[in-house]
């Protein structure tokens, strides 16, 4: 056994291979490729299939994942597949954008001398496969129960939570503000890092288990949860709307043209649709100097698309250290090939006016680190006197996202906290108000994809009970 772990340990990694990043810069094409079938097979032979599987502790919606490499040794794709999708609706999304460094591979023991095994990589590989091979498998439902659901908001943490309702038998509807399902999969992370195709390939295996879905419909506009509820007959409802308003940095010159959120940049982008121009004119700030504040996910992706939008010159502005970049490690590592910029520990200061309210340039300030703040960070301080400019004709403030009170504020009986977020239990995610759950980012804040998931398990097993025990009430 130990000699077979050390051969194991001696193989490489298969990595996926890419676009050459200058090629990339410039188009909208997924950046990796892909494994081939023998690629994936090879990659599956370094698992060592312990016994505990300690990677799947790592894992927020506990994917079999021992047994889904098992599977892709014996060449088994299809049925690796639908292994994972026991537990994880969206493969395809998941294998792209959760962030595998800080989970299941983290926890893999191969990953302990040498490099983990590329679980995020199989994953996709088995439901690119799947996709490719055009056999969707819909598991067979059980009776129906007679309880109706609603699920308010259709990101990964709404997707999750409909699946696993309509898999319990009860009949769900998920209604979505904008005109498409996906919530941040489909407006947020870019076509190069998540093609759309995909995100709509996994809501379509929603659709096939029966979720009927209501797009344009902004749940506190047009219905509120209390007619849901009371007049339409939903016996529970899960709010799951993410935290998508923006912020900003508050520094003079935020309001002239060419300041534009992250957030709006990359709904134009995507969901809008302007990276297909001319097929599509949609109206998007096309910099030829662009500047992105920020270092997290949504910065990184700013900034790249910004590249691929015909930018010559790409800035990421960030007041720490490369070290402290809340981005994944692989986006960044990306973003630096692609030729963006990076000036760390470098503050905005104010925007300034060419005079007929456009942004011509950017005041910075340099920075450096010193004690610890409250997030452990080492907090960044301004150096006195080092004021420069730099000149650009766009900024994107990517500096996260917080509560939207729409909803919220049309509930007096939901109990939120200062910022807006909605207080739920975390392992059920009941809030205050009966028969109402709520998870994902409007419960946690910014999180991730994954996350996002577990939140929408967790509340579909505790709209389950609770749908069990209102039955038992009403039936005494
Ligand atoms: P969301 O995905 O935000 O979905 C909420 C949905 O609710 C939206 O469709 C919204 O339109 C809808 N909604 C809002 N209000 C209403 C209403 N009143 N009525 C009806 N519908 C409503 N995470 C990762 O793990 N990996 C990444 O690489 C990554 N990159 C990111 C890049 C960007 C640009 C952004 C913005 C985020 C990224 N994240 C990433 C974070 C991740 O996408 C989120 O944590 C996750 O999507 C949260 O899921 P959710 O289901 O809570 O909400
Ligand atoms: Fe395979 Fe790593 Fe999981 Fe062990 S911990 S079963 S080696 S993926």
């Amino acid at each position: 056994m130990e000699t077979m772990i050390e051969e194991k340990k001696t193989k490489p990694r298969v990595d996926m291979r890419e676009q050459p990043p200058l090629v990339r810069a410039r188009n909208f094409l997924e950046v990796p490729y892909g494994y081939t079938p023998d690629e994936a097979v090879e990659e599956a032979s370094r698992c060592l299939s312990c016994k505990n599987g300690p990677c799947r502790q790592g894992c927020p919606v506990e994917v079999d994942i021992p047994a889904f490499i098992a599977l892709i040794k014996e060449r088994k794709f299809l049925d690796a597949c639908y292994k994972v999708k026991e537990r994880n609706a969206l493969p395809a999304v998941c294998g792209r954008v959760c962030p595998q460094e800080v989970q299941c591979e983290a926890r893999c023991l191969m990953g302990k001398k040498g490099k983990s095994v590329a679980i995020g990589n199989l994953e996709r590989f088995v439901a690119d496969y799947e996709a490719d091979h055009g056999d969707m498998k819909i598991p067979e439902l059980p009776k129906p129960t007679g309880r109706k659901a609603a699920v308010i908001g259709s990101g990964p943490g709404g997707l999750t939570c409909a699946v696993d309702l309509a898999k319990a038998g009860h009949q769900v509807t998920l209604f979505e503000a904008l005109h498409k399902p996906g919530g941040v999969l489909i407006y947020g992370i870019p076509e190069f890092r998540l093609p759309k195709a995909i995100v709509e390939r996994e809501v379509e295996y929603i659709r096939k288990l029966g979720v009927e879905l209501v797009l344009n419909a902004v749940i506190g506009k047009l219905h509120t949860i209390d007619e849901l509820l009371d007049g339409d007959g939903y016996d529970a409802c899960f709010i799951c709307i993410g935290a998508g308003l923006p912020m900003f940095l508050g520094i003079p010159g935020e309001n002239l043209n060419g300041v534009c959120s992250a957030n709006e940049f990359l709904t134009r982008a995507n969901l809008m649709k302007a990276y297909l121009f001319p097929e599509y004119d949609t109206p998007i700030k096309r910099g030829r100097r662009v500047a992105v504040l920020g270092g997290g996910n949504v910065a990184m992706d700013a900034a790249r698309v910004a590249l691929r939008l015909g930018a010559e010159k790409v800035y990421l502005i960030y007041r720490r250290s490369e070290a402290e970049m809340p981005a994944r490690k692989a986006e960044v590592h990306h973003a630096h090939e692609e030729g963006i910029e990076f000036m760390l520990l470098t503050n905005p200061t104010r925007f300034i006016d060419d005079g007929k309210g456009n942004v011509c340039a950017v005041e910075c300030i340099k920075m450096e680190l010193g004690e610890p703040d409250e997030s452990g960070r080492r907090k960044p301080v301004p150096v006195k006197g080092s004021e420069f400019q730099v000149e650009i004709d766009v900024a994107i403030p990517a500096l996260g996202t917080r509560a939207n009170p729409l909803l919220t504020k049309t509930m007096p009986d939901l109990t939120v906290n200062r910022s807006g977020y909605i207080a739920a239990e975390e392992g059920t995610g009941m809030t205050s108000k009966k028969g109402v759950f709520a998870g994902g980012d409007i419960v946690t804040g910014s999180a991730t994809v994954i996350l996002a998931m577990g939140a929408g398990r967790r509340a579909a097993n505790g709209i389950n009970d609770y749908l069990k025990w209102k039955y038992w009430e009403f039936k005494a």
